[in-house]
């Protein structure tokens, strides 16, 4: 029988000695709804180590939301380089401008306000609004869920409308317990997760709520939760022109700004997606009269592999002489320092390093 008191109570017990002292839990982003949002954002699909850097150097460049809202999204999007999943700093920049022009630069406090900002679902308001407000507004995220499917325990998909309404269930009743701070049980559910509670091999011996676990008790914590099997990611086949001018520029493209493309405004080395049997080279002639540039492909240059939401992409770049090379608003010549005020993939990114000018030969080497 789960008792949400018994379970919420040694849990917190154990998240003030043990958790970790991470940076958007020090003293001035801890309730900063802002600081806390953005965290929230870059830690989705993005590991804690990972993002530590970007959270910072992001919020030197935009300390709270009216400094988010008045940027260009170029900068904002460069800002967010390297962390992938743009739609996040997108959405997080309207998120910034929704706050100033609906709630006068001030962040929203109640639960259904900020879950109306652009791009923050149940998991995010209900963290922002229990971190920030300590509200008892509930929270799970895949560390919450694997916990509690085990402490439930919960059988089959979790992404199932009944195993879902299961666990935002039980998470609304251990965030009611009257006895702990929504601020503090909501992290240390995840805290849990991701310390002992863990995908693989959960540390039960140590965990603080062993007694509350069901799981634990039928001996089936390696089994649940239950993971349906992956699809395999599909293969895709890109090439990508590099074209150099005489002091070594490079030629860039941006991408259009249409929601139904990745990587929507930013800049890369003009690429295209191979057709079915089409040639590498053909590709590349294709694309050069896409873009008014007469491609004339040289010689392979490198061959990266990368992955896209579910694509496994093989991307060839070609040195390519390029004979119309006219200026546009969205193709240009760009040079090295240029180049670090663009917002690009982080793959662009190193091809482009990779080949720019003023780099040694050992730097273009460890580049890739
Ligand atoms: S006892 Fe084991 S399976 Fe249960 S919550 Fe603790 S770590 Fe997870």
């Amino acid at each position: 029988m789960f008792s949400p008191a018994s379970f919420a109570e040694k849990l917190v017990a154990w998240f003030d000695k043990s958790q970790r002292d991470l940076r958007w839990r020090q003293a001035h982003n801890a309730t900063d709804p802002y600081r806390i949002l953005v965290s929230e954002v870059m830690l989705q699909q993005t590991t804690v180590a990972a993002v530590g850097p970007f959270y910072e150097r992001f919020l030197n460049r935009f300390p709270n939301s009216n400094s988010l809202a008045e940027a260009d999204e170029a900068d904002v999007l460069t800002q967010w380089a390297g962390l992938g999943y743009y739609a996040r700093a997108r959405n997080l920049h309207k998120a910034a401008k929704a706050i100033q022009s609906e709630h006068g630069g001030i962040f929203p406090r109640e639960l259904d306000e900020i879950l109306a900002l652009p791009g923050v679902g149940r998991y995010t308001a209900g963290a922002v609004a229990s971190i920030a407000y300590n509200s008892r507004a509930p929270i799970v995220d895949a560390n919450v869920a694997r916990v509690l499917s085990r402490i439930l325990p919960v059988e089959g998909d979790l992404k199932t409308s009944k195993n879902q309404a299961a666990l935002w269930d039980a998470a609304t009743q251990i965030v009611q317990v009257e006895s702990v701070e929504p601020h503090t049980v909501n992290p240390a559910m995840m805290e849990l997760g991701a310390l002992i509670c863990t995908p693989k091999n959960p540390r039960c011996p140590v965990c603080p709520v062993s007694d509350n676990c069901q799981a634990q008790k039928q001996n089936r914590q390696n089994e649940l939760p239950f993971i349906p099997p992956k699809k395999a990611p599909t293969p895709m086949f890109d090439v990508c022109a590099l074209a150099q001018d005489a002091t070594g520029r490079i030629l860039l493209r941006q991408r259009p700004n249409n929601a139904d493309i990745w990587w929507q405004g930013m800049w890369e080395l003009p690429r295209t997606t191979r057709s079915e049997g089409e040639s590498s080279t053909e590709a590349l002639i294709r694309l050069g009269q896409e873009l008014g540039c007469a491609f004339v492909p040289q010689t392979r240059a490198i061959t990266v592999k990368h992955g896209v939401t579910r694509y496994a992409i093989e991307l060839e770049c070609w040195r390519v002489q390029a004979n119309q090379p006219a200026e546009s608003e969205t193709l240009k010549w760009i040079g090295t320092e240029e180049a670090d005020n663009l917002a690009m993939p982080s793959v662009m990114r190193r091809l482009f390093e990779r080949f720019a000018p003023n780099r040694t030969s050992s730097e273009q080497l460890s580049l890739l």
